[in-house]
């Protein structure tokens, strides 16, 4: 079928099937071929991989995918796009798509069941999935001797979640080489920002402890339909197989980081002190500064990732975590 990059196959298509475009899902729709080839080159896909993709819209950028990838799965929250993308996707036998919230879906599940390689293709059309939970291949002992595609998260987030989706991606050690994704302008320079920058925040630190981000091209409102009021930036992550530096205990560094920064102005000795999410009184936050050599007026904005990790693990030994 003709590319839906083209804006007014994207017009012919929403006409067709009376689609209303809903807010509240983020649904701004690329109709940028120049914007779509560059996500792909950026994505390094090559035809070993599996990608899994977060909104799929009405297939633009899932028939570039499904050219691109071995296998193609396609997370969409929106029912009423399912029919489009069993019309949109009909040409491609390598692309799965589930009817689901991307927050609720189990993605190591997708990729134990999907990742596997395969010895030649089903020469069926594309499969609309609703299944809730994913079948288990009945000859699986538990005991994965099967070797899996290498992963890539391709996607142009719904903007309203694109944190927690990232967060989820991480916390999860959902086992991607990459995760390329459109956001919004300010929270790709939120992503990149460095300690001591008015940018530099929790998801700043989470993003650089599981990858290296890079800028690809920033994104003009005209290049989507219908417009965001907001610039974007395609961003590609390089998930590290070892994080940079060594953290001794994930949730607590991720609460430490999440209470630095939910009350920003203040010194991390009454940050981290007052804080809910933890049980540190004030001295002993000074005391670990100290042991590490920072001041006890020091706020948390100017810390960089080591020293988060360092003050962490010190914080963590203390009290025997
Ligand atoms: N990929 C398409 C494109 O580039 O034209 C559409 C991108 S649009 C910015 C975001 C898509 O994510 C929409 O199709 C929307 O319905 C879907 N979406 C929103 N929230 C979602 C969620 N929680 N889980 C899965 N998909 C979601």
């Amino acid at each position: 079928m003709e590319k839906l990059s083209n804006p007014s196959k994207t017009r012919e298509i929403i006409e067709k099937y009376g689609f209303d475009f809903r807010k509240r899902f983020g649904q701004n729709f690329l109709v940028d071929t120049h914007v779509l080839e560059r996500i792909i080159e950026a994505a390094q896909i090559t035809e070993e991989d599996l990608v899994i993709e977060i909104g799929p819209g009405i297939g633009t950028l899932t028939q570039y995918l499904a050219e691109a990838a071995a296998k193609v799965v396609s997370i969409e929250i929106d029912r009423n796009l399912i029919p489009i993308l069993e019309e949109t996707l009909a040409g491609y036998d390598n692309v799965t798509v589930i009817n689901q919230d991307v927050l609720k879906t189990d993605l190591n599940e997708i990729i134990r069941e999907y990742g596997r390689r395969k010895e030649g293709g089903s020469g069926q059309s594309a499969e609309i999935s609703d299944r809730r939970i994913l079948c288990q291949d009945p000859a699986d002992t538990g005991q994965e001797t099967v070797s899996l595609r290498p992963v890539r998260i391709v996607a142009n987030l719904p903007y309203y979640i694109t944190t927690p989706i990232l967060m989820g991606l991480f916390e999860k050690h959902i086992p991607a080489k990459s995760i390329t994704v459109m956001v919004q302008k300010e929270v790709a320079d939120r992503m990149q920002a460095e300690a001591g920058t008015k940018d530099y925040g929790s998801l700043s630190l989470a993003v650089q402890y599981y990858s290296r981000p890079h800028v690809e091209v920033e994104v003009p409102p005209r290049s989507f339909m219908p417009r965001p009021k907001v610039s974007s930036s395609v961003i590609s992550l390089d998930i590290y197989e070892t994080p940079p530096v060594k953290v001794e205990d994930e949730e607590l560094f991720r609460n430490i980081v999440r209470a630095a920064f939910s009350q920003r102005r203040k010194t991390l000795v009454n940050a981290l002190g007052n804080a809910a999410l933890l049980s540190f009184s004030k001295e002993q936050v000074a005391a670990a500064l100290k042991a590490l050599g920072l001041p006890e007026t020091i706020r948390g904005e100017v810390l960089t990732l080591e020293q988060f990790a360092a003050l962490a693990n010190r914080l963590g030994q203390e009290t025997g975590r």
